[in-house]
């Protein structure tokens, strides 16, 4: 027997065992009106509901809605009742300007768009044939709870949703993750961090970021509890650690860093940190130093798990936790076995090829780029998926990523590519050369540095260049540092050499990456 494994699996076991759990404690704070805590009963209930008003708009099956939103019970729901009901949900990140959604929403062909409130003015420019401001005016189009929606005949191959990531182009493409790919990258996730019913996880991470990392399938899955969360802040977590009984937290370094320093506040004021011996943290995006894997273990108690992944790759594909052979580890040495990527996941292949990339095979693959067969095929060939990252495989089949191959810089967790913000710096028309790097940085793990080279006469300053660039690009790719040069340096064919230009910034480090 074969039986299509499809995102309804999860929330449809958490109505059936759970129905009277409570699912989600929506963010109190959101603009729209906040859903407050419902149970998994009523999440069902309106993951239909969602379905039902697709039904009603002749959104077809296939069909691709929208959604720029901040963390919420909405969107996780969503995540449901879009892609349940054969819906193509194409979660965008909720930092892009609105010429950046615009080519999303475009490229995409989204028939439906879901705005935000706060964003609603932002992006007021936009059009799409059905736009709606997420809260009451949604609910009232999207909400039909006296029909029931007509059932979708599950196809574990279909796409359920498209997740735009910036790369090596210097457009964001599409990445098409198919209800397979979702469905067991969250079942080998949540098998790898034992989750259980007894978990309540807090949404630290944006849900459009790969669904967020497809954690929340899982938890749905088990009957655990979502706690949501707007804002990124060290303090806000840990309170919600504590009002909440959290347990499960995943994250950029950025993230930890900031629960870091909110942790060391409330030490010095002669305060306990909450979740000691409870919450497992689990860290991605970049590779967090030892110093502050160490950290987590001596100054919080919370469990540190590192994970590697890419968006195409839904995303686990690597993970290292604590196992018994590093529990007579002093924490520092404990710390240092776990800044590796890790190793691979239940059901993935990881190799390493002549140039030193990462390679990886894996269900969890996505099925191409969105209307990018070229981009795809150069991405997925020979059986493996290039990650475009270096690094080296050690002898206990741990993954190291040491190395970027491919131009893009991680600030905070969120890929910036580097063409995408040349581009942008390019169209001032004082600027004749620019490279963008990405320089260590304590807080960001790397700072996007434009070097730049003006017309003669030119009075372009740092803070003229970076506003130009705030026009253009979402404030986290917009340089932050520029540095303006008489020349870059170059090949003899004329091409950039980046390397080159990274150099002097790199020379205190023993990776190339942060
Ligand atoms: P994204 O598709 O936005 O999730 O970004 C994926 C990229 O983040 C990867 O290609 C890596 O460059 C980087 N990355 C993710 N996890 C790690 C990790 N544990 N260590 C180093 N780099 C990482």
């Amino acid at each position: 027997m074969k039986v299509a494994l499809t995102v309804n699996d999860f929330l449809r076991r958490a109505e059936l065992v759970y129905p009277d759990r409570v699912a989600v404690v929506d963010e109190p704070d959101q603009p729209a009106e906040s859903w407050g805590s419902i149970d998994y009963r009523e999440m069902a209930r309106r993951a239909r509901a969602m379905a039902a008003g697709l039904d009603e708009l002749g959104i077809g099956v296939g069909e691709r809605v929208a959604m720029v939103s901040h963390n919420s019970a909405r969107l996780l729901t969503a995540l449901f009742g879009v892609s349940g009901s054969g819906r193509v949900l194409v979660p965008i990140n909720f930092r892009l300007v609105a010429a950046e959604v615009r080519y999303i929403v475009e490229h995409s062909g989204a028939r439906i768009l879901l705005v935000d409130p706060e964003l609603a003015d932002a992006l007021a420019d936009v059009d799409c044939e059905r736009k709606l401001i997420i809260g009451a005016e949604s609910d009232a189009v999207l909400m039909k709870f006296d029909t029931e929606p007509v059932p979708w005949e599950a196809d574990e191959d279909a796409t359920a949703t498209i997740n735009y990531t910036s790369g090596t182009t210097a457009r964001p493409k599409g990445v098409q993750l198919t209800h397979r790919n979702v469905w067991i990258n969250a079942t080998t996730f949540g098998w790898h961090m034992g989750v259980s019913d007894r978990d309540v996880y807090l949404h630290t991470l944006p849900q459009f970021h790969c669904n967020g990392w497809g954690m929340l399938y899982a938890v749905s899955a088990m009957g655990g509890r979502h706690v949501i969360i707007r804002k990124i802040d060290g303090h806000e977590i840990l309170r919600r650690v504590e009002e909440q009984g959290v347990t499960l937290i995943c994250g950029a370094p950025a993230v930890l860093n900031a629960v870091l320093d909110a942790a060391a506040e409330l030490t010095a004021d002669g305060k306990e940190v909450p979740g000691r011996d409870r919450v497992r943290i689990v860290v991605a995006g970049a590779p967090p130093p030892t110093k502050t894997i160490e950290r987590t273990e001596v100054e919080l108690g919370w469990e540190f798990v590192q994970i590697y992944g890419l968006t195409e790759t839904a995303p686990l594909i690597t993970i290292n936790r604590n196992r018994e052979e590093f529990d007579d580890l002093s924490p520092f040495d404990r710390a240092q076995k776990l800044s590796r990527a890790g190793a691979p996941s239940f059901g993935t292949t990881m190799a390493v090829d002549d140039e030193g990339e990462i390679l990886a095979r894996s269900n969890t693959v996505m099925e191409g780029y969105w209307e990018q067969p070229e981009q795809t095929e150069a991405a997925i060939r020979d059986g493996f998926f290039h990650t475009g990252d270096g690094g080296t495989i050690d002898d206990d089949q741990y993954v190291v990523i040491s190395d970027r191959k491919k131009d893009v810089i991680i600030s905070g967790g969120e890929n910036v590519s580097s063409i995408e913000v040349e581009d942008a710096i390019f169209q001032h028309p004082d600027v004749t050369e620019v490279a963008v790097i990405g320089i260590p940085d304590e807080k960001w793990g790397e700072l996007v540095t434009a070097l730049v080279v003006t017309t003669p006469g030119s009075d372009l300053n740092e803070a003229g260049l970076i506003a130009h660039a705030k026009g253009l690009l979402a404030g986290y790719k917009c340089p932050k540092r520029v540095e303006f040069r008489d020349e870059l340096a170059r090949t003899a064919t004329g091409k950039l050499q980046k390397f080159k230009l990274r150099e002097p910034f790199w020379s205190d480090t023993t990776r190339q990456i942060n």
